[in-house]
């Protein structure tokens, strides 16, 4: 078992992930990067830090969610820090409903909210073994509580996220905390597309612009730190709440 504490990274091959595997491995912590496709990225990411591994795994397999965490186990002997990153949408225009079919549903949902449970549910009784407390940091999304985002199911997703955030503290107190981030527009590979909004954001938000993944990254740090707070979710907006 290692002295240091783990962090595990769903999703961390890129943009919001990968800077939390970065921030955290900075903190002082052994992390493992995930990710589903982009195995080349993530396998440069965690050689590029002094104390990581990568191991690919759809969290949306059950049993690869479970084996995910086995080989952070059978690598470092211990699970301190779960941050459920890993999501995926589909751009959708919110009135067109033929668009947004069962399978996109299903797939949304299946990545965004049932693979966020069966990690969570894997690493739970490794969370709490931590000496210091485990803890599970779910990354939702401003959609998930005002009327906006790609497509209804990804904002669905991210508010049922929510949901189970505040259902698992209560559930996994005292051992293990249980809070979410929920960032407004990012710039990351994934919203490299969106003029449109990124322009919205410049002109009309209280911070006149788009979000760093670091500064996703830093809250995380933050909640890592703030013992005593459970069941949360903190929007990291530049205040883009305030207009919707
Ligand atoms: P990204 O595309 O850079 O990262 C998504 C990551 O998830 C990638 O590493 C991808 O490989 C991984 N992934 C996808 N499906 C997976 C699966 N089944 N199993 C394991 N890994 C899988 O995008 P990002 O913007 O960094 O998004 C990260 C998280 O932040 C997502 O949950 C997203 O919903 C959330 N978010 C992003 C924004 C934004 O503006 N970028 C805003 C709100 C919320």
């Amino acid at each position: 078992m290692t002295g240091k504490p783990v962090a595990l990274i769903t999703g961390s091959s890129s943009g919001i992930g990968a800077a939390i595997a970065r921030r955290m491995s900075a903190e002082g912590m052994a992390v493992v990067v995930n990710s589903v496709r982009s195995v080349e990225a993530g396998e440069e990411l965690a050689a590029s830090l002094p104390d990581a591994r990568f191991v690919r795994a759809d969290v949306s397999d059950e049993a690869q969610a479970q084996q995910l965490v086995d080989d952070v186990v059978a690598q470092y002997g211990r699970l301190d820090l779960l941050v459920n990153n890993a999501g995926v949408t589909r751009p959708i225009p919110h009135a067109d409903l033929a668009a947004a079919t069962g399978d996109v549903w299903r797939e949304i949902l299946g990545v965004n909210v049932i693979g966020t449970w069966q990690t969570t549910a894997a690493a739970v009784p490794w969370l709490r073994r931590s000496p210091g407390g485990g803890h599970v940091v779910n990354i939702s999304s401003i959609a998930g509580t005002r009327p906006a985002g790609s497509s209804i199911p990804y904002a669905v997703s991210k508010a049922a996220v929510d949901h189970m955030t505040r259902l698992l503290a209560g559930a996994l107190g005292p051992d293990i905390r249980v809070n979410a981030v929920a960032p407004g527009l990012i710039d990351t590979p994934w919203t490299k597309g969106f003029t449109e909004i990124r322009d919205r954001v410049e002109a009309t938000t209280p911070l006149r612009r788009v979000g760093a993944p670091e500064d996703v990254a830093e809250v995380v740090a933050g909640l890592q730190r703030a013992g005593y707070t459970t069941g949360e979710v903190v929007l990291v907006d530049g205040g883009a709440h305030l207009l919707i």
